[in-house]
């Protein structure tokens, strides 16, 4: 079954990328596989998906120590700074830095251990107040901040866009992303790319595809529905 669902997302994605003029090789998918089992991430990854995505940090840990083959793990909720140091040299990109403090927290564990942490900055375009994230009006000014810390870069911009029956409604929140990040790359900051745009999912990756979206989180419709109840 997961077979069959991990082809239609892929197949999704191509046709997404072939109506707005896009290489599939610049949208890489993230199989979110939070709450699944190991033998959920095992037999995806025996697909030939390499990237997971976890929201938690001990069950990211968990899975990084059981899974034997090379994973690309990313870390894509929320942060706390005191969990920093467990994932800092285990994780591909961290999706969700949203204050300095965590930053700065990032890169003195990044310093401690000699390696270089990718990040993204996440914002909050929708101002929901149940997400995390900054504002866009206060991105430039963390960009400018993060840039000049030792050992972790910036990469691009993260985003959630709010849970919406049509995926067209999100459009706009994407698109605001985007142009964010064009504005910072014009801005030429040392140390800070914003080559990636991690949005879209389940729900809505096809549009975010269509607005520019680098990565996709995508979980249930991989993966099935969650059961946050066992
Ligand atoms: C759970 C989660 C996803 C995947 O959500 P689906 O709707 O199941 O695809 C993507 N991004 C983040 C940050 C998540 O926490």
């Amino acid at each position: 079954m997961l077979k069959e669902q991990l082809e239609d997302v892929k197949k999704r994605i191509a046709e997404a990328c072939e109506r707005s003029g896009r290489s599939i090789d610049d949208v890489t998918l993230i199989a979110v596989s939070k709450t699944k089992p190991l033998s959920d991430v095992e037999e995806v990854l025996d697909l030939g998906t390499k990237e997971f995505g976890e929201n938690k940090v001990q069950e990211l840990v968990d899975k990084y120590e059981h899974i034997k083959e090379p994973v690309n793990w990313h870390m894509i909720g929320h942060l706390q700074t005191n969990k920093v140091k467990y994932i800092v040299d285990k994780v591909k990109l961290i999706h969700s830095v949203d204050s300095l403090k965590l930053a700065e927290t990032i890169s003195k564990e990044a310093v401690k251990r000699d390696v270089s942490v990718d990040v993204l900055i996440e914002v909050n375009v929708a101002e929901e107040e149940s997400k995390f994230g900054i504002k866009l009006d206060e991105v430039v000014s963390l960009v400018k901040s993060v840039s000049a810390l030792p050992n972790i870069c910036i990469k691009g911009l993260m985003t959630i866009a709010p849970f919406v029956d049509d995926p067209e409604d999100n459009r706009e929140v994407f698109r605001s992303l985007h142009d964010m990040a064009s504005e910072i790359e014009a801005l030429n900051i040392p140390n800070v790319s914003m080559k990636e745009l991690s949005m879209g999912m389940t729900n809505d990756f096809e549009v975010a595809i269509e607005e520019g979206a680098t990565y996709v989180r995508v979980g249930t419709a991989i993966f099935g529905t969650r059961n946050y109840n066992i």
